[in-house]
């Protein structure tokens, strides 16, 4: 195993339809603050939003591309199932008020003994809400619409489809150092070293997953996080010994992020492990996060073209 820690995610990213139904789902009705209103590097004429706790902290952070362009999704191999958010004990009552008062439709389940909802987001993305017990730095968004004693506190397990004849469990155990806390059928959930939320995956273990289509509604990729910039470097390392692709360190601003995806290793999801610093404070005060479009230092001399081609967005009332 390698000489350094991956406490757990960091953040997952997700493809959505337009960007005003994804802030009114996520900010408006889920109550996450949403703290970063940027562009996709890679294509900066589309949005990036970043939805977490108040100050966004990594274990929280649920980003989009808007992509209105793009037909209607499908999940499936290669791709997380759902996003699961961690909300207090007793809590879930009240949530499926508040939802079924929205109009929206509300499922219960119960995995590893525990009872969940499930929702749908605008654009069928899988939504999951899990009872946990509260960690002591707990900081969710508190000048939202939804009450502190109902507030997401941030990521619980999302959940993997995983091959039974490739290493992603291996992955997640052998080189990751995580361990198996629990199993559900053919789920395993495995627990990574952090503290906090966001620090467990459901691993969906079977022999065959359907085929999926790439588009709305369906997860990009899980990012999981590195305590600094070493330790990427060592994780790095790490899996390119093992014969994996790995990217290039890549500046995104609020962190540094590498990626490798690998039909052996991954199951075919797009993995990402990502510095915990910067952060999204690294460009506007608290009190500011994202209200303004905030663009890196090399698309600033863009600035007027892209505020023309981005569709303005409203915060949801
Ligand atoms: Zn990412």
């Amino acid at each position: 195993m390698p000489d350094a820690t991956l406490p757990g995610v960091h953040h997952v990213t997700a493809l959505s339809g337009d960007a005003q139904d994804n802030l009114d789902f996520y900010a408006g009705v889920l109550g996450l603050h949403r703290v970063k209103t940027t562009v996709n590097f890679d294509d900066p004429t589309t949005h990036h939003l970043y939805y977490g706790d108040a100050t966004g902290r990594p274990g929280t952070v649920l980003t989009f591309f808007p992509w209105p362009q793009a037909a209607n999704g499908r999940p499936g191999a290669g791709m997380a199932q759902a996003v699961a958010f961690a909300v207090p004990n007793g809590s879930l009552a009240d949530w499926r008020v508040r939802l079924a008062d929205r109009g929206i439709d509300v499922e219960a389940g119960e995995r590893l003994g525990d009872p969940f909802l499930h929702v749908s987001g605008p654009d069928g993305l899988k939504i999951e809400l899990v009872p946990t017990p509260d960690s002591a730095d707990a900081a969710p968004w508190t000048d939202g619409p939804v009450p502190p004693n109902l507030a997401i506190r941030g990521f619980h397990a999302p959940t993997l489809p995983v091959f039974a004849d490739d290493r992603t469990v291996e992955l997640f155990t052998d080189v990751f150092g995580w361990s198996r806390s629990g199993t559900d059928g053919d789920r395993l959930r495995v627990q990574g070293p952090g503290t906090g939320v966001g620090t467990a995956v459901d691993l969906l273990v079977r022999d065959r997953h359907p085929s999926g289509r790439m588009g709305q509604g369906t997860v990009h990729h899980v990012a999981f996080r590195a305590p600094d910039a070493d330790a990427q470097a060592t994780w790095q390392a790490a899996l390119r010994e093992r014969g994996l692709q790995v990217s290039d360190v890549k500046d995104r601003q609020y962190f540094q992020a590498i990626y490798f995806r690998d039909p052996d290793w991954t199951s075919g999801l797009l993995f990402e492990i990502a510095t915990e610093g910067p952060g999204v404070l690294i460009d506007e005060p608290e009190a500011d996060l994202g209200a303004n479009l905030q663009l890196p230092s090399w698309l600033e001399d863009r600035r007027d073209e892209l505020e023309r081609i981005l569709p303005s967005l409203t915060p949801p009332t």
